[in-house]
């Protein structure tokens, strides 16, 4: 199980959001406090985001390493001075079996959307689509190929879909296009908290701030710099637990 993060809001240092933060990506990478699956996220971590000074609907860029996040002096060097409005984070614990560079790190992306998942998934149950236009062989690239190309307007729908076909699936995500943040719960903890500045996403809390709301399982969250919406998934029959 992985932690990831994601900001959208007015512009703040990649530093403020990853590294700072008294129980943010860099302490949830050897020290999670919610995590259910897996002691620590020492196998690698990305970062990604869309830049205020590229233009509306370009592409996001990334910076992802298979190192821990911990051992990255030069990333610790950098996040400080790093700004943007729209971020989506993330360290991993990598899934037995699954590819160990940087490629398998999150975010993932099809050129609009950086997308990281908490969980795993049986990629037999994807179709052959989504493993070949995947990034990465790992199953949460796949897993995101096969819902971006489903179409994030149909991202609950094809959740519960996976999970029928994978009921062992631990299946959170994280998706943001710079001007919505949108998320699933499936398996994993998540929360969000809204400041005057913005809001975070994120699979647990950074800080003791109270203002923090946990989201329920099978959920689905829609965030943007409005506001924070939280509907439950609509689950098929055979999908239920
Ligand atoms: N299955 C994914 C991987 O191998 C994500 C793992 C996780 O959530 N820990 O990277």
């Amino acid at each position: 199980m992985c932690r990831h993060l994601a900001w959208l809001g007015e512009p703040r240092t990649v530093a403020s959001l990853v590294l700072e933060p008294p129980h943010g990506l860099l302490t949830q990478s050897y020290a999670p406090r919610r995590q259910s699956h897996g002691l620590m996220n020492a196998d690698g971590w990305g970062v990604g985001l869309h830049h205020p000074e590229t233009a509306p609907g370009s592409a996001p860029v990334r910076w992802r390493s298979s190192r821990p996040l911990w051992g990255d002096p030069s990333f610790h060097s950098v996040a400080p001075v790093l700004w943007a409005g729209s971020v989506l984070a993330a360290v991993r614990s990598a899934t037995p079996g699954m590819p160990a560079d940087e490629t398998a790190a999150a975010p993932f992306t099809d050129g609009t959307w950086l997308v990281s998942h908490n969980g795993r998934v049986d990629r037999s149950v994807l179709p052959a689509t989504a493993a070949a236009a995947a990034e990465s062989t790992c199953d949460s690239a796949v897993l995101t190929a096969h819902v971006l190309d489903r179409g994030v307007d149909r991202l609950g729908e094809t959740v519960a879909e996976v999970a029928a076909a994978d009921p062992g699936a631990r299946l959170s995500l994280l998706l943001s296009d710079g001007a919505r943040v949108l998320a699933v719960t499936w398996g994993d903890t998540l929360s969000y908290l809204r400041t005057a500045a913005g809001v975070v996403v994120a699979s647990e809390p950074y800080d003791d701030d109270p203002g923090w709301v946990d989201v329920a399982d099978r959920h689905l969250v829609v965030a943007t710099r409005d506001g924070v919406r939280v509907t439950p998934l609509e689950v098929p029959a055979r999908a239920a637990s």
